[in-house]
């Protein structure tokens, strides 16, 4: 079962990557898929379920909640739980997600695994009792140093939260159809203790999701010099700018920029690279890209591990022969 979070634009694209990764899951279960939907007038929005696999939504719906707020969000997510018993509960790692999958789970005493990067279904061994069919949650943990499996099967249903980006949308299949099903769920004044007065929303301004290339700068990239050659190129070939955490904090770029585990998750079709080290938690967030060029003074650099072209150099030596032989070009 999969959390469906709306938001003004429809069903949130993490919801949907979460029902293709869980569409996989349940297939090897041999179970259904299903999903959750929580809000007010959701019954149009959740059509595009069905393209990814899911075969019916329980939606509860009610007009005070056209909002997120968490007591009566976690409440019906709780109650539709405990009603269809799924084996696996999957929600994406946003704001809406990381408050109310640890209500959901403490109110049904399970195990809950945040900001996983992998899913399989496989066995676990606990004291000698060998659990099959058994969600096995794969993350980054102590700083990224370990890949950690996390298993619980002796409490149901597992859930996990995954990051936006970090599942692979498919190709929907428009022929696919839903059926939803309303659940009365009967609420408290009491529930709604909080009560939401204005939403205020900023357009984003970095689109690292949907750009086709993105141009990355690391610490090597700092100097005015390297750092205006980076913008320079990012402007002349298209490409949205990504960052390194290291360059995000030491304020070259916002947030919005990084890219990683604990930035975005992208696969463009081209990511460059420029002073970037390549440590895992950098790695984690670009690996899938179609190819990727590193540009790095260090030979042993680890980036090189990854990259389909790697260029050993200062990016001041470098960066102006690329955007030379691309304007030669164009
Ligand atoms: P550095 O590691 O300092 O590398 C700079 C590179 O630039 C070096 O390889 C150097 O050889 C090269 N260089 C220097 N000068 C030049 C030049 N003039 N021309 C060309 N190359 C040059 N990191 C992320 O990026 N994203 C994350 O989401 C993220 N999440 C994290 C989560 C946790 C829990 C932890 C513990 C860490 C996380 N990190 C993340 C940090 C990560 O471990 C690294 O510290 C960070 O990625 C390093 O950034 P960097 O490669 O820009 O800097």
């Amino acid at each position: 079962m999969v959390f469906i979070e709306c938001n003004g634009r429809g069903i949130s694209d993490v919801s949907l990557e979460l029902l293709c990764k869980a569409k996989e899951l349940a297939e090897k279960l041999g179970v259904p898929l299903e999903g959750i939907a929580v809000g007010h007038n959701l019954e149009k929005k959740l059509d595009v379920c069905g393209h990814f696999g899911c075969r019916t939504v329980y939606s509860v719906e009610d007009k005070r909640m056209a909002t997120v707020t968490s007591i009566p969000y976690s409440k019906a997510v709780a109650s539709v739980i405990k009603k269809y018993q799924p084996q696996i509960v999957l929600f994406g790692a946003t704001t809406t997600g990381r408050d109310i999958a640890p209500r959901v789970a403490s109110e049904l005493r399970c195990g809950l695994t945040a900001d996983c990067t992998s899913l399989e279904i496989g066995e676990h061994t606990i004291s000698g009792k060998l659990y099959t069919d058994t969600l096995l949650q794969i993350r980054p943990a102590f700083g990224g140093n370990i890949i950690a499996t996390i298993a619980s099967p002796e409490s149901r249903p597992s859930m996990a939260t995954v990051r936006e980006g970090v599942m692979k949308m498919s190709v929907p299949d428009t022929t696919r159809k839903i059926e939803i099903v309303r659940e009365n769920y009967i609420f408290s004044d009491d529930d709604f203790i909080t009560e939401v007065i204005e939403v205020m929303s900023e357009q984003k301004v970095v689109d690292l999701k949907s750009a086709q290339i993105v141009v990355s700068a690391g610490m090597g990239a700092t100097s005015p010099e390297a750092f205006n050659l980076v913008k320079d190129l990012a402007q002349t070939i298209g490409a949205e700018l990504g960052a390194s955490r290291a360059a995000v904090d030491s304020g070259l770029l916002i947030k919005d920029h990084q890219v990683g585990q604990t930035g975005m998750t992208i696969r463009p079709n081209l990511y460059i690279a420029c002073g970037i080290s390549g440590q895992i938690q950098h790695r984690a967030g670009m690996s899938e890209s179609r190819r990727i060029i590193a540009i790095n003074s260090d030979p042993e650099a680890p980036i090189f591990g990854i990259a389909h072209y790697g260029i050993v150099g200062k990016i001041e030596s470098i960066l102006p022969k690329f955007l030379k032989a691309y304007r030669a070009r164009a």
